[in-house]
């Protein structure tokens, strides 16, 4: 399997990070998780190409996290491509009939299915997924791609999620903020490193980074290691992981 950070930034633009997107490969399979700002050029960069991504698992419904969904879908289309999967939490369906009834001309150009899954085991682009929910300000969900990789989406740090990541090879996490930052929705450092503590883990990511986040990178993961003694670094854009 192979993990690409396509995007490792947040909804406060740093210059270098764009907003949320991670493409999964395994034995020609590929799978999109979120699409948000700026994963259509990283789809690019990448060398995965927009042509070779048919589906779409979204974690929740956040714009960071949905902005280059319908660029995507035009791509696709303009390209000749017919056929496109979006994949979500409850709602999902509501949401795309909704961004499609705005950009009407958009709709019908390809055959969009559009299914919505929850905190259970579901089969994706032929990955089997788990889906477990995050506390975030919105309805968000965490996936597990099996013993190999798991992302938080959006969410707080806690226990119940960093078990639900026990076991896997890489998680990739929300570390939106610094310590310094009085936050809700998101973890600090901190926080997150006292979830984490204890949990078996083969190393952690960190990503869904805001602008604060800058110049911080060694005091975050001090803060970090003082609960939790596992490998952690920090995400970058086009990072690709092979497990
Ligand atoms: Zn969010
Ligand atoms: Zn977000």
């Amino acid at each position: 399997m192979r993990v690409t950070f396509l995007g490792t930034g947040s909804a406060m633009p740093t210059g270098e990070r764009f907003q949320t997107g991670i493409v999964v490969e395994d034995d020609g399979r590929r799978l999109l998780v979120d699409c948000g700002s700026g994963v259509l050029q990283r789809l690019q960069q990448s060398g995965v190409g927009y042509e070779n991504v048919s589906t779409v698992l979204l974690t929740h419904h956040h714009l960071d996290h949905v902005a280059d969904l319908l660029p995507l879908l035009k791509a696709r289309w303009l390209a000749g491509e017919e056929h496109l999967e979006v994949v979500g939490p409850s709602g999902t369906k509501a949401f795309l009939d909704d961004l499609l009834s705005v950009y009407d001309y958009l709709d019908g150009r390809v055959d969009l299915r559009v299914r919505e899954v929850g905190a259970r085991e579901f089969s994706v682009a032929g990955f089997d997924v788990e889906g477990f929910e995050t506390r975030h300000s919105m309805p968000c969900l965490a996936y597990r791609l099996g013993d190999e990789f798991t992302f938080s989406g959006d969410s707080e740090a806690f226990s119940g999620l960093a078990n639900f990541a026990d076991g896997c090879a890489v998680l990739a996490h929300d570390c939106s903020f610094p310590d310094e930052v009085d936050v809700s929705n998101h973890p600090t450092p901190g926080q997150l490193g006292e979830a984490l503590s204890g949990a078996d883990i083969g190393r952690v990511y960190l990503t869904h980074l805001y602008p604060h986040t800058d110049g911080k990178h060694e005091a975050m993961l001090n803060s970090i290691g003082d609960r939790y003694d596992g490998d952690v670094r920090f995400a970058e854009d086009l990072l690709s992981v092979e497990l």
